[in-house]
């Protein structure tokens, strides 16, 4: 086996294909090496050894010694330097990288190869003992971090305490005598906490950076990381290792990072960030303002600092073809990491770059345009989830905002929330149903659980590339960073700017598009989809098979949903039509009836009621098909609750507050998700079934009468679990039709089909379909009837299961394929064999779902039905799916 690829010098071992192999960055190292861009020459060992390692023992294969030993001499080659030369040393990074990228979460070490005595050697051959010892320094402190385990705060603080000593503000005002001064301190530190020398071996070095690296797969950001991303924990990362370039040489070096086309709005210009005189993570590390680019962005910013198209030109035009040739290479956005060394061009990462869903669309439909890439590789570019985030509404702008200070505008949407101060915070007041806002100086990686748990995350510190950006854009949540004006005071729990103060707790609104920071919640304002949206939904519609229906009960649902181009209901669930208002007292008199004929009366109300909401639906609808579900959910769900609400029923019924106690005594049920619901309830209370079923139809004629068109009708039983349930409910809703031909002359055409979401109706699926044209599954309860859990209650355990990794996501979000999508198989199969023309449709929230929706397209469903908001979402995931 092959354990060690080399790059470098115009050629590579491998390139993009090896991915999984490679990481995703030494994949993309070794692409670029092979396309003749100028890489600093390394290896990457691969993440087999990654998995391997941890897996077992943390042990290397024996032959990996000499690999890597053989390895290290070709950089030298290519470089001209040795590992560990006193006089010239070569110098590497230690790079993490899994196959899925895993921005910042995992370590990297800068520097290495540095000791007592090549460090007077690097001084020597640059000329430049300062950066010397300040690039030594750099290194103990991320040895000290990654591989020995002393905090990174630890040499912090120590510094920090020197420069006060000196009476310095900034980095920048040490000497070389200074940095060397603190090398030393840096050395005892870590003599004082692990009462070892620090290791002066370059090789010693080498693998104690090579295991750090590896292991910093686990470190609890990471895990967090990917638990929120769905990313395998045994993937495990690869290994670069890499001829170091300094981008802190002075005026001419510089270090950047850089997007081929604008990350937040897809524009096609190059846009990016760099710092003169700096090393690798000084730019995301935010402690210093990064500049601008190019010319163009550093007139919108209005910055005064140059920008590196106007600092070094000629670097900066080689760039630019660079990032063209790249792009035009992957047929994708890029996400690029640069050095300059004294005038010379280095290219250290590239990347897909992470985009807003809004620039994900843009750029897609913009290379379809350019001829780059086909319409179903634009399709498969849109994440179906980040659709969400264009759905996201921004700050009307008719409101009276109250701004209270101005931000970067680094992940759009609009969000308001109370403040919180810290990420913990945050988790806590999610888990009380609190909406908050993050507000932190700059985050780090400990800070994802919080900024996952908060709405909008705001911060005064860093850049568009800072930590807080970057993941922010990922998770499509608004955020604003480098708002500068603000100051935090953590101790107090305030924040203050332009003399105003607003406290933990305190409402505020932020726009992550603008930058925008207001005080109180300010009203927003829905968004507008733009025409990239309707260019890529269409082509998804031209590709998907399976329909997309939408899970309505409102007119105004309706009528978002059609917007969103829901091809008709796949569930309108009449109970909500009950719980209206003004409605809500004539239910109950209907509920608390004791005899038929005070229950018949109480329904003749109703009726016209119920009439007038399923007309507003089929007109809304208008021909597209319309799937009414008979009253469902326990009848003590309606029941008033509380001595007030029991007392006013009573003096409207005029009856006792006593009768209508004991009725809900009567009602009351140990498992009422197990009870007393579904056809239950249509088989005990005939008269709810007859009204229903007559307002649907009289709707029907009405509406189709009005439009000129029929209405697609059809009528579905829940709970269902045998054939004699359903054809008892059959025939009375045939008696309701008979009636109304008595009294129209005529009924409207319908389809009766049934819902499956019991395991026996699924397993009795044959025999259902003899009597039932379609089934809608449930899943929601399938998947409750299927595991026995209780969905309502599952929140005390539901979540342990899925942090040990007992289910592999939660099942009532993402459909359970091997449990409840074997049933479902089976109902399909039986079902069809029954019936062939069987219509076949889901109602569950896993209609909404992307991964579920592949599932159904691959069962060979019709339709998924979701709610209004997902229908896009569910249109590009079902294109997906034929993809
Ligand atoms: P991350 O995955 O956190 O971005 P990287 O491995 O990309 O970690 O490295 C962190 C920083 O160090 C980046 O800015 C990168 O460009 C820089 N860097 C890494 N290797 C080298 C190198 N060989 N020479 C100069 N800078 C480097
Ligand atoms: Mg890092
Ligand atoms: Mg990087």
């Amino acid at each position: 086996v092959k354990w060690v690829y080399t790059f470098g010098g115009g050629t590579a071992e491998g390139g993009i294909a090896l991915k999984e192999l490679l990481g995703s960055k030494g994949a993309g190292l070794a692409e670029m090496s092979a396309l003749g861009l100028p890489v600093p020459p390394g290896f990457t060992i691969s993440t087999a050894i990654g998995q391997r390692y941890l897996a077992n023992g943390r042990d290397f294969p024996a032959e990996l010694a000499a690999e890597v030993q053989a390895a290290v001499e070709g950089i030298g080659r290519i470089t001209g330097r040795r590992f560990g030369d006193a006089n010239d040393p070569l110098l590497v990074s230690v790079r993490s990288g899994a196959a899925v990228s895993m921005p910042g979460m995992m370590d990297t070490v800068l520097n290495l190869g540095l000791n007592d005595q090549t460090v007077e050697g690097l001084a020597r051959a640059s000329g430049d003992r300062r950066f010397a010892f300040d690039s030594y320094r750099r290194f103990m402190q991320m040895y000290g971090d990654v591989v020995l385990g002393v905090d990174q705060s630890v040499f912090e603080e120590r510094l920090e305490d020197f420069k006060l000593a000196k009476g310095v503000g900034f980095d920048e005002e040490l000497s070389a005598d200074d940095w060397q001064a603190i090398c030393d301190l840096f050395k005892g530190l870590v003599l004082e906490e692990l009462e070892i020398a620090f290791p002066q071996s370059p090789e010693e070095q080498l693998w104690g950076a090579i295991r750090g690296v590896i292991a910093s797969w686990n470190n609890p950001r990471a895990a967090v990381y990917r638990r929120i991303n769905g990313i395998s924990p045994d993937a495990g990362t690869a290994v670069t290792v890499q001829a170091m370039v300094f981008g802190n040489l002075g005026a001419t070096s510089a270090t950047g990072v850089a997007f081929t086309r604008h990350p937040s709005t897809g524009e096609k210009v190059l846009w990016g960030e760099f710092l003169p005189n700096a090393q690798g993570e000084d730019v995301v590390a935010g402690t210093r303002t990064p500049q601008d680019l190019t010319e163009a962005a550093r007139r919108e910013t209005g910055s005064d600092l140059p920008s590196l198209e106007a600092a070094m030109p000629e670097t900066f035009a080689e760039f630019r073809e660079v990032c063209e040739r790249l792009e035009r290479h992957h047929r994708d956005v890029l996400d690029l990491e640069f050095t300059v060394e004294r005038g010379r061009l280095w290219m250290l990462q590239a990347r897909p770059a992470k985009r807003t869903a809004h620039a994900a669309l843009k750029t897609a439909v913009d290379m379809v345009h350019e001829g780059l890439i086909p319409k179903a590789e634009a399709v498969m570019r849109i994440e179906p989830r980040s659709l969400d985030q264009l759905l996201h509404p921004t700050i009307d702008p008719d409101a009276a905002g109250d701004l209270f200070a101005r931000g970067l505008p680094a992940s759009p949407g609009a969000a308001s929330g109370s403040v919180v101060f810290s990420s913990d915070e945050a988790e806590l007041a999610r888990a009380q149903g609190r909406k908050v806002i993050l507000v932190r100086v700059e985050t780090s990686p400990e800070d994802v659980h919080g900024m996952h748990a908060a709405r909008g995350i705001l911060t005064t510190r860093g850049g568009m590339t800072s930590h807080a950006a970057v993941v922010a854009r990922g998770m499509g949540k608004p955020c604003v960073s480098g708002a500068g004006t603000i100051r935090v005071d953590l101790q107090a729990g305030t924040m203050t700017a332009g003399g105003r103060t607003v406290r933990r707790g305190d409402m505020i609104t932020i726009d992550g598009g603008t930058g925008q920071v207001l005080v109180g919640a300010v009203p927003l304002r829905e968004p507008k989809l733009s025409g990239d949206f309707a260019e890529i939904m269409q082509w998804a519609d031209e590709i998907r098979r399976l329909k997309i229906r939408t899970n309505v009960d409102t007119p105004a649902d309706a009528r978002a949903a059609r917007s969103f181009g829901a091809e008709g209901i796949g569930l309108c669930r009449t109970e909500h039509m009950f719980f209206d208002a003004r409605r809500i007292a004539v239910v109950r008199e209907m509920i608390l009836a004791e005899t038929p004929a005070e229950r018949a009366d109480a329904l003749t109300r109703l009726l016209p009621m119920q009439k007038a909401d399923f007309e507003a639906l089929f007109e809304i609808m208008n021909g597209l098909p319309v799937t009414i579900r008979l009253l469902d959910p326990p009848l003590h769900e309606f029941l008033p609750r509380g001595d007030a609400e029991i007392e006013e029923l009573a003096t409207i019924m005029k009856i006792s507050p006593a009768r209508i106690r004991a009725r809900t005594q009567a009602l009351a049920e140990a498992n009422p998700m197990l009870g007393h619901r579904g056809v239950r309830l249509a088989i005990s209370f005939p008269e709810i079934v007859e009204m229903q079923v007559r307002a649907m139809l009289e709707a029907a004629l009405e509406v189709g009468d009005r439009l000129g068109q029929a209405v697609e009708l059809e009528i579905m039983v829940p709970l269902v679990a045998t054939k004699a349930e359903l054809d008892l409910i059959y025939a009375r809703i045939r008696e309701s039709e008979a009636q109304v031909k008595k009294l129209h002359g005529r009924a409207p055409h319908f389809m009766l089909g049934t819902m499956i979401e019991l395991p026996r109706a699924a397993l009795a699926a044959g025999e259902l379909a003899r009597s039932a044209a379609f089934f809608s599954f449930g899943t929601n309860d399938l998947t409750q009837t299927t595991f026995g859990i209780s969905r309502d209650d599952a929140a005390t355990f539901l979540n342990t299961y899925l942090q040990m990794g007992l289910l592999p996501s939660d099942p009532f979000a993402t459909l359970d394929r091997d449990g409840v999508g074997a049933l479902i198989r089976i109902a399909v199969e039986r079902g069809r064999a029954t019936r062939p023309d069987l219509q076949l449709g889901v109602c569950g929230e896993h209609g909404g779902d992307p991964a579920s929706i592949h599932f159904f397209a691959e069962s060979g469903f019709d339709y998924v039905s979701c709610s209004p908001f997902r229908v896009p979402v569910a249109r590009l995931a079902a294109a997906q799916a034929e993809i």
